[in-house]
């Protein structure tokens, strides 16, 4: 196995730190990617504003996951448990000891790689890994990395690679910390979900009103809360939320809003959820108890108006988004509709549906609530009353399947 080791201070964790990574697994075929957040940087003293150890090895999780490569990226926390100095000889020498026989690849930018034979036992560390060495910048390599490769390959023995970035991102850890605290734009240099876990923990003396947000901080925010497998079926929600909702009248900024929150807690545990609903007052039925598919909605309605400061009517159209109801309000209608047609769904009868979708709402309602009831009696589990009742009030109001 090829394996890759990236380490940094990640603090936090941008653009460039993502281009690098993404060009050494495809130009070195990479099996393996180890993100490994620095404890205590030997180079450089952590500034005063630096988050715990636990946020910045969240943040490089964050990262990890936009690079929507599990099986390759992963992250380790074998720095920040170790006590003292993160030297990277000592964390190439556990890893050689965990992988005796695997390749083990040394990942540098360009400050790293010019001052490679000043670190702590560079021997050690050339005899342990290969050296993959890129370019911060476009105008970086040239004859100082020739050099620099010359040197470390005499005096170490090293074997070294040199490699160009495609999409180099010229940014510094340094630069966007300076830019959040100071209230300037940073998140189009960081990785979405990292702007949002931020923003959402006020780090690096960010102050921002998560009941006043605009839609890249709603998003952002929105997207760190979620695996980032998940954002585009919430990207293509917003989207046909949008269409539905400026195509039968509803409001299309409350519809957007909601369509952007609506999947917010996917991914907390069924104790995070009973957490949130004791904490806003939402009383689960015998059934939600134990059902944690069906909770994610009604926490994140909680979550959209506790925390976002969205109105009742975007309250109400996530909490009711995946058991529907009886009587449902046009906006509650387009959340679930939009929800259940959007541009990535693929199922049989898709089109169909979204056709009627945009000519007879009622209609695409029932049909759509029926084929939930049928899954779900085909898979043996138990159908919650509000979508019963939502079949028997779509069947009342008229709308009949063809
Ligand atoms: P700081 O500004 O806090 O010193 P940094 O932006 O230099 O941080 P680090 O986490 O210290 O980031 O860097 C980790 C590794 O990533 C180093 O090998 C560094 O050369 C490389 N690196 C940092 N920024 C970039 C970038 N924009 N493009 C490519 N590689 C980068």
């Amino acid at each position: 196995m090829k394996i890759g080791i990236y380490g940094g201070t990640f603090n936090p964790p941008h653009l460039g730190h993502l281009a690098a990574a993404r060009a050494a697994v495809e130009q070195l075929g990479l099996d393996r990617l180890l993100l490994i957040p620095a404890a205590i940087p030997p180079h450089k003293a952590l500034p005063g504003d630096t988050p715990s150890r636990e946020h910045r090895l969240e943040m490089t999780r964050k990262m990890a996951d936009a690079m929507l490569l599990p099986r390759v990226v992963q992250v380790s926390g074998m720095e920040l448990e170790r006590e003292g100095k993160s030297y990277t000889a000592d964390t190439l020498q556990a890893l050689r000891e965990q992988y005796p026989g695997d390749e083990l690849w040394l990942l540098v930018g360009t400050d790293m790689f010019l001052t490679l034979h000043q670190w702590w036992a560079p021997e050690r560390i050339c005899a342990l890994a290969n050296i993959c060495a890129f370019g911060r910048r476009p105008e970086d390599g040239g004859d100082p990395f020739t050099a620099q490769k010359a040197l470390l390959e005499r005096e170490y023995g090293a074997r070294v690679e040199l490699i160009t970035l495609p999409d180099p991102v010229d940014v510094s850890s340094t630069q966007l910390r300076r830019a959040l605290a100071a209230g300037e734009e940073a998140g189009s240099l960081l990785p979405v979900p990292v702007y949002g876990y931020i923003l959402m923990n006020g780090l690096y003396g960010t102050h921002a009103d998560l009941k006043h947000l605009e839609l890249p901080e709603l998003r952002a925010c929105s997207y760190s809360m979620v695996q980032q497998k998940r954002v585009a079926h919430i990207r293509g929600t917003e989207e046909e939320a949008m269409r539905l909702a400026a195509h039968w009248g509803a409001d299309v900024k409350l519809a957007q809003r909601a369509a952007i929150l609506h999947d917010c807690t996917k991914y907390l545990e069924l104790d995070e959820h009973k957490a949130i609903c004791e904490k806003y007052g939402v009383e689960l039925d015998e059934l939600e108890q134990r059902a944690v598919k069906l909770l994610h909605s009604k926490t994140g309605a909680c979550i959209a108006k506790y925390v976002f400061g969205e109105p009742d009517e975007v309250y109400w159209a996530i909490f009711w988004h995946t058991t529907g109801k009886a009587d449902m309000t046009l906006l509650e209608k387009v959340l679930y509709m939009a929800d259940y047609i959007e541009p990535n769904r693929d199922f049989d009868g898709v089109e169909e549906l979204r056709a009627l979708a945009y000519s007879d709402l009622d209609r695409a309602m029932l049909t759509g609530v029926e084929a939930t009831i049928e899954d779900m009696l085909r898979r043996g589990n138990p159908i919650h009353t509000n979508t019963l009742q939502a079949q028997a009030w779509f069947r009342r109001s008229g709308a009949t399947l063809t």
